[in-house]
């Protein structure tokens, strides 16, 4: 069982930051989110984008704001169950709550923070029988850690970046690696489509196009697939097929938390502390509601800043705490780090 303060649900940018002002207040946090990956639509949908909005940074990466985050978060040593997706939340008798994932990895926390944006990232599955039983006996859906395909036979499915560039990737690192694409033009990026062409020249990975996946073989686990090309099915044998067709996000198990949905969104108390209808759970940026609420991250970073004040008094009920600027108090770290200003430079105004 995973013990902490605030159980934070979505590693986008706002459940980032909110890892950053829970620290302020000293109270630690662990974020779970369906993706491997943290930065929520950031990472997943536009990493190479410019973002302009965010207050101090005329222009700043999505990619990049996100490794600011993580960098800025540091310090606090944030815990993270990544690539599972929060699925059941239980209600005890005294407050706290239980937050199970879909592969039964638990936390215990008493506040709990949603800040799952539009939902969790799923992926997009080929309409195979029987796809869910080779799901983690040979079927995957994202790549978490890549020394697990070192020396195997692997198929790769899809036309887009992911499936290029993993494909590039796992050309040194697996046995075999055949992409099968059911076009014969990729929608990647021009030089990862010139660097897949060059690879399979040189005989280091196979192109199957344009070709689909029929049928999946296998007893225990996933052994062989069937692929179809121009109406021509082939047997092919493999130790892992890693069908990359996109993710698309989903309100899933959210909707099912006893929580007030409106619009797709969860209906929170925007007057104090974007409370939901269930005292000690929280939510805060794109996955809430309120009259005004607009969709921007840094109406994210405000929302989550005054979460963790309520949050601060349900963990420490009765004690009182009085904000200071960083500026004045500087940052303690959980990890024994301190940053604080030049005292001759910032003086404190009690
Ligand atoms: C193309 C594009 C451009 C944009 N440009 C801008 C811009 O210029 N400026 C701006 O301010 N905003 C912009 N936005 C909007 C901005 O990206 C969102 O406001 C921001 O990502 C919201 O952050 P979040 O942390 O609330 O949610 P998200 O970034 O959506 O992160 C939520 C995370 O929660 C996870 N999650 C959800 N449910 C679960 C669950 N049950 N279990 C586990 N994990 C779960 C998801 O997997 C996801 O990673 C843009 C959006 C897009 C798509």
């Amino acid at each position: 069982m995973i013990k902490t303060d605030i159980l934070i649900i979505g590693a986008g940018p706002t459940g980032l930051f909110a890892v950053f002002e829970a620290g302020l207040l000293k109270l630690k946090c662990h974020i779970i989110d369906a993706l491997p990956q943290p930065g929520g639509q950031l990472s997943e949908i536009y990493p190479k984008k410019p973002i302009y909005d965010i207050p101090g940074f005329p222009e700043v990466l999505a990619g990049g704001l996100v490794d600011n985050l993580m960098n800025q978060i540091k310090a606090f040593e944030p815990g993270f169950t990544l690539g599972e997706r929060a699925e059941t939340i239980e209600k005890l008798d005294d407050g706290s709550f239980i937050v199970t994932t879909n592969k039964g990895t638990k936390h215990h926390a008493p506040v709990i923070a949603i800040a799952g944006g539009l939902g969790s990232f799923e992926p997009r599955k080929p309409p195979l029988n029987n796809i869910d039983l080779y799901e983690d006996k040979g079927i995957a859906y994202f790549i978490k850690n890549p020394e697990i395909y070192r020396d195997k036979k692997v198929v790769i499915a899809g036309g887009g970046d992911s499936a290029l560039d993993w494909t590039i990737y796992l050309a040194d690192v697996a046995s075999e690696v055949t992409l099968i694409h059911r076009r014969n033009e990729f929608r990647g990026a021009l030089d990862s489509v010139e660097k897949a062409q060059e690879l399979r020249k040189l005989g280091k990975i196979n192109l199957i196009t344009p070709a689909e996946v029929t049928e999946l073989h296998g007893d225990e686990k996933l052994e062989a697939l069937t692929v179809s090309r121009n109406g021509i099915e082939e047997r092919l044998e493999t130790d892992h097929f890693i069908p990359l067709f996109g993710l698309a996000p989903k309100l899933g198990p959210m909707a099912n938390w006893g929580l007030e949905i409106e619009k797709n969104a969860i209906k929170v108390n925007n007057a104090l502390d974007y409370q939901t209808n269930i005292p000690g759970i929280f939510a805060i940026g794109d996955v809430n509601t309120y009259p005004g609420k607009l969709k921007l991250i840094l109406c994210g970073f405000h929302e989550a800043t005054l979460m963790c004040q309520s949050a601060f008094q349900i963990v420490n009920p009765g004690k009182k705490y009085v904000m200071k600027y960083t500026t004045v108090s500087g940052v303690d770290g959980f990890d024994g780090s301190r940053k604080e200003a030049p005292k001759a430079v910032i003086k404190s105004i009690e």
